[in-house]
Order: C-alpha cells, then sequence, then structure tokens
C-alpha cells in the first residue's frame, strides 16, 4: 500500500513519523476519513470543511490548500486502485520536545487508504445493528474530530462484550451519538436526532441525510431523545462516512419496532448512496 507523509508517497513499511510527534504523545491531531464509491470522493468538500474548522478551533496550522488535499486524495486512491474504500486524512501539530504549549513547528499530514468492498453491500445495514447504552464519559469539545479515540475504542469493547454491534452514549439521561456515529430514531413521519453542540460531532453524512430526510416530506426534529424513547420510536439508524445510514434495530436488548430493519432507514440509505455517487469528485 502507498501512504503520503509529509509530501511523499511512499510505501507503508518506509512512512517514518516522529517518535517526538504530538499525535503519537499527545493526541495533538485531527482527521478526517472520505469513503470512495467507484474511485470517486463522497461529500469531500465537508469533509474539507470540517477539517478547516478542526484545526482552527486547535490554532494548528494548516498543512495544504484544499486543492492540494483533493489532489493527495486523488492520487492515493489510484495508486492503490482503490474502488470501494476509505481514505483517511490526519494532521498533527508537528514533532518537538514534549511540552504542553503548543510549539511553532510545521504540522504533520498522514494520508492511507483502505479499500473496503462492501461498503454498499454491507452484511450489518441488511441485518441491522444492536447497540447498547453507556455512559458518555469523553472530552467536552466532541464538535473537534480530533483522534483522541481511547473512549469511544472502549464502548465498542462495551458493546462487543454484551454482544452487541456498537454503543449509543449517554449524558444527563438523552443520547449524545454512536462511538463513532450519529445516532437518530424515526417515529411515524418524524426524524428525531440530536442537535448540533460541544456535545456531539457535526457528521458530514449527518448533513446530507437531514437534506435528503426533508426532501422526502419528513419532519425533522433536532432535539435529544433517551433510551427509552429510542427503544419505542418504529425505528432507530445511525449515519457516519463509512457505514452511510445504517439500521439499529436493538436497543439494550430490546427490539426496535419490527425488529429488522425500517422502510424509512432503508429509503434513507438508498437515497444517500445514489445522491452521495451522483456528487462524488
Ligand atoms: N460522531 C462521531 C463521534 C464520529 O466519530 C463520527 C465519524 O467518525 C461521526 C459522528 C459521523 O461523522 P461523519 O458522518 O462525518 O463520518
Amino acid at each position: 500500500r502507498i501512504v503520503y507523509v509529509n509530501g511523499a508517497y511512499v510505501p507503508e513499511e518506509e512512512a517514518k513519523v516522529s517518535v517526538f510527534d504530538r499525535g503519537f504523545l499527545m493526541a495533538d491531531a485531527v482527521y478526517e476519513v472520505t469513503s470512495v464509491l467507484d474511485g470517486k470522493l463522497i461529500d469531500f468538500e465537508g469533509h474539507t470543511a470540517r477539517l478547516r474548522r478542526s484545526l482552527s478551533e486547535l490554532e494548528m496550522p494548516s498543512p495544504a490548500t484544499d486543492e492540494e488535499l483533493l489532489a493527495i486524495h486523488r492520487e492515493l486512491v489510484a495508486r492503490n486502485g482503490i474502488h470501494d474504500g476509505l481514505v483517511y486524512l490526519q494532521v498533527s501539530r508537528g514533532a518537538a520536545d514534549r511540552d504542553f504549549a503548543y510549539p511553532d513547528v510545521p504540522p504533520t499530514l498522514v494520508l492511507f487508504t483502505q479499500e473496503k468492498p462492501q461498503l454498499v453491500d454491507s452484511p450489518l445495514a441488511a441485518r441491522g445493528m444492536s447497540v447498547i447504552s453507556i455512559p458518555d464519559q469523553r472530552w467536552k469539545r466532541r464538535d473537534i474530530k480530533t483522534t483522541q479515540l481511547l473512549y469511544p475504542s472502549m464502548g465498542k469493547m462495551m458493546a462487543k462484550a454484551a454482544g452487541a454491534d456498537d454503543a449509543w452514549m449517554v449524558e444527563e439521561g438523552v443520547v449524545t451519538e454512536g462511538t463513532s456515529n450519529n445516532a437518530y430514531i424515526v417515529t411515524g413521519n418524524t426524524l428525531v436526532t440530536r442537535q448540533l453542540g460541544p456535545e456531539i460531532l457535526s457528521g458530514i453524512t449527518r448533513t446530507a441525510v437531514l437534506r435528503l430526510a426533508q426532501e422526502a416530506q419528513l419532519r425533522v426534529e433536532e432535539r435529544p431523545f433517551t433510551i427509552e424513547e429510542a427503544q419505542s420510536a418504529d425505528e432507530a439508524f445511525i449515519t457516519s462516512a463509512t457505514t452511510f445510514v445504517t439500521p439499529v434495530v436493538k436497543i439494550d436488548g430490546q427490539g426496535i419496532g419490527a425488529g429488522r430493519p425500517g422502510p424509512i432507514t432503508q429509503r434513507l440509505r438508498e437515497l444517500y448512496i445514489e445522491e452521495g455517487r451522483k456528487a462524488a469528485i
């Protein structure tokens, strides 16, 4: 596999990042994951816009222009022959003597690809996921997409231990989001998802799906919901760049609606993939 590190395309075995890199030492890094369908990037502008915001919130210098980032994404997709999969991009503050204060050094830019043949024909999307609820114990700036992913990893392991696929995190009695996705419920013609704020990441897929839902004449309510409300909803689902729209059919052991992927969720998945392909670059 060919990866990109600070201006160079190199085989992964030859790629080098300093042991003093702050991404490695302090999770002082932000990232983006963009999915690829038919060799093209889905929602690329959304991901670069959010990357800009993450960088600016952390006063991290920009490693490249949007045009340069697009060119690097395309080059890596081509060099690795990616048909369906993803491009991972990470910017860290760079390498410097260990100190909590930000150093004035160039950022480290790393990108790599991953082929994922079942992105569209996902078995999980066909059968629907089960989730458990866990307390949200992450830091309080979840709107910044940092590489501090230890608690979400713990959540995923708690889910695995409970025989579930993922976890929905709960804070002050209401759902924030999934370990690596936004969370939704559908009752009748109404779609509910938590409003944006520092408590959750503003998903790029979320923005697109809310627009598609409105175009499909669904009522969209951006507000918090409880696990109990979710358990009595007709449908539930998650969104993220790599899962698109994926149904949730069980929450804390309780079946949702008919206990299988619901029609609105399936329709939104189809619409998102269809529209995503059309607009891909
Ligand atoms: N929320 C969290 C915590 C995430 O990690 C992610 C994606 O990785 C999302 C939501 C969904 O964001 P996006 O749709 O941009 O992938």
